[in-house]
């Protein structure tokens, strides 16, 4: 497991799956526009939380790509569940721009939430498209850049589903924590 600790954050990236997090307050799903349940990620969260969770989700849909909304977790070992729809690769444009947007406001609806622990997949990197590297750069440097911003969230997880994936990721965090300690 790769781990950076910044202005008392700590940042790490991991193998597992995202609705098997127990220790986290709140799990990031890659969500669809209408916050139903489907493939990957947003699969196997509804599966793990039961029907109440699309329950509460229905009257918050749709969603736009960039944009992030939160609910309870229902079945999860979770407190909160925030939705967050990624870009489609190829379509919703500027990719690299949405993207971030859902790093970047899931995290803003955690702070408001008093979360101090929160997992995130790789938004957008499966049904959506997006290629695994750049995926990964734009998610790194963007909650790189909003930890000093950050008051209750101290503990970042990212979740990865396969072996090459975590590397990808252990590599990227590992480029931008020399970037952070040389600067
Ligand atoms: P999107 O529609 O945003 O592309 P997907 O759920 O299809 O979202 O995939 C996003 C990423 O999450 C992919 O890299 C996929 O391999 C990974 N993934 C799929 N299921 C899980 C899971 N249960 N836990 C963690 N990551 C997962």
């Amino acid at each position: 497991m790769e781990k950076l600790r910044l202005h008392g954050v700590t940042i790490e990236c991991t193998r597992g799956d995202i609705a098997n997090q127990p220790d986290m307050d709140a799990v990031v799903n890659a969500a669809n526009a209408e916050l139903r349940i489907g493939g990957g990620v947003a699969g196997a969260i509804h599966r793990a939380a039961g029907p109440g969770l699309e329950e509460e989700c229905r009257p918050l849909a749709p969603i736009r790509p960039g944009q992030a909304v939160i609910t309870g977790a229902h079945g999860l070992p979770n407190r909160y569940v925030v939705h967050s729809l990624g870009p489609v690769f190829g379509r919703d444009e500027p990719a690299d721009g949405l993207l971030a947007a859902c790093y970047r406001n899931a995290l803003h609806l955690a702070e408001q939430s008093g979360i101090a622990s929160i997992a995130f997949p790789a938004i957008s990197t499966g049904a959506f498209g997006y290629p695994m590297e750049p995926a990964t750069r734009v998610a790194l440097k963007t909650v790189l850049d909003e930890v000093p911003r950050l008051s209750s969230v101290k503990h970042i997880r990212f979740v990865l589903f396969s072996a090459a994936d975590e590397r990808i990721h252990a590599e990227v965090l590992a480029e931008c924590s020399d970037r952070v300690f040389k600067a």
